[in-house]
């Protein structure tokens, strides 16, 4: 298992993080096996968003006599209440909650306080500027909690985030598929067929393109959960681009994303962990999603580089993918970012070697603009 390590906090999380969310329904012994193989296997990052009691239960079981090896989420704002999950900001709710989380989960502490599920920019308002803020930020001045983080699927709240100082990192969803969406404040819309069949979709969307970059160039990393669109990117039947990818693909592509540092797979068994890290020993052609993306019938990349590597070799020995990822960062700037220019310019090599040759387009399977891409890269980074 490979660690990553989480921005400014220094923490170091498996690449490859448990997002608990299917262990609701399971017994303790199914479980714990479950939480007992990931241990095993190097996994130590967890996410319990989830406010059933006995899957809080069966998981503070399961990590008790390991604690210390596990970082751990836990939400603000996922309350249990009528036998149903229900995600408030009402603070009689969710300090009980909370502190239900706690107890269940056997903790003496948290790694990551994490406010839940925010969508909407109303809802991010209210949070950061009422009691719900106060009683987070109260939880980790008492040593509750180490640290604030916040989940949301909309690329608006997260920017929004990144300009809190003290949220230092941010749960996010990320696929190949949520990619190509401009910012939806609802999550129904990322799950209807509709919304993926907008012949104007292409490549990735520039507020989640920003998203990444202002992420990166701030150190906040990016945990990712829905990395496999709830499984729909795995059967070509219901994915929006009419292929299946696997998951060693999935992962690739967010672990790959910049400012990612984890992505949580949901489970069901323990053999859906063991397709996840089957991802650590995968060969570069297991990893290539890229392959199967560009000949989907449906919904394309053409022309945006998603820093698959495909162009490799280069005549000139650049890594032209980062130069790519570098140059995706910066471009949307008035100014670049001093930190992305002193990365592409630390390059052994970097653009303004590229001497134009050409080849590296034949290779290209999103027909990417090389060349053009180098000498606009070369301008900026100047
Ligand atoms: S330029 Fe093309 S081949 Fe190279 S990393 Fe980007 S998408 Fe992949
Ligand atoms: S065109 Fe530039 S980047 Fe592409 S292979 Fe030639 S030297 Fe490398």
């Amino acid at each position: 298992m490979k660690y990553r390590k989480l921005g400014k906090t220094g923490i170091k999380v498996s690449e490859i993080g448990l997002g608990a969310e299917w262990l609701q329904g399971k017994t303790l012994d199914e479980s714990k096996d479950i939480i007992d193989y990931c241990h095993k296997e190097g996994i130590n990052f967890l996410d319990c968003w989830m406010s059933e009691p006995n899957v809080r239960t069966n998981i503070g079981i399961s990590i008790k006599d390991t604690r210390e090896d596990w970082i751990i989420q836990g939400h603000f704002g996922s309350t249990w209440q009528d036998e149903q999950y229900v995600r408030t900001r009402e603070m009689d709710k969710v300090i009980p909650a909370f502190e239900d989380f706690m107890e269940r989960l056997q903790l003496d502490y948290l790694d990551f306080g994490m406010i839940h599920f925010v969508d909407e920019i109303e809802d991010f308002e209210e949070i950061m500027n009422g009691e719900f803020i106060k009683y987070v930020r109260q939880q980790k001045e008492n040593g509750v909690i180490k640290h604030i983080g916040l989940s949301t699927h909309s690329p608006t709240v997260a920017l929004l985030a990144t300009e809190v100082e003290d949220i230092e990192l941010i749960m996010f969803s990320i696929n190949p598929a949520f990619d190509m969406l401009a910012s939806i404040n609802n999550i129904e819309v990322y799950i209807e067929d509709d919304t993926y069949n907008d012949k104007e979709l292409e490549g990735l969307a520039p507020e989640r393109a920003e998203l990444y970059q202002i992420c990166k160039e701030k150190n906040i990393p990016l945990v990712v959960m829905k990395g496999y669109f709830g499984g729909r990117l795995l059967s070509a039947e219901d994915s929006p681009f009419g292929v299946a990818l696997t998951p060693v693909h999935c992962i690739e592509y967010c672990l790959s994303r910049p400012a990612v540092a984890s992505i949580m797979v949901g489970v069901k068994d323990v053999g859906e962990v063991e397709a996840a890290i089957a991802y650590e020993s995968a060969s570069l052609k297991e990893k290539d999603y890229a392959s199967v993306l560009v000949n989907a019938p449906k919904n394309s990349y053409e022309g945006q580089c998603t820093y698959c590597g495909h162009c490799a070799p280069c005549t000139a020995n650049i890594d032209i993918a980062k130069v790519n990822k570098f140059y995706d960062l910066a471009k949307h700037h008035d100014e670049v970012p001093e930190s992305i220019r002193a990365h592409h310019n630390d390059l052994a090599y970097n653009a303004s070697d590229c001497i134009a040759c050409g080849s590296c387009e034949d290779r290209c399977p999103f027909h990417v603009g090389i060349v053009e891409i180098m000498e606009k890269a070369k301008k900026l980074f100047e």
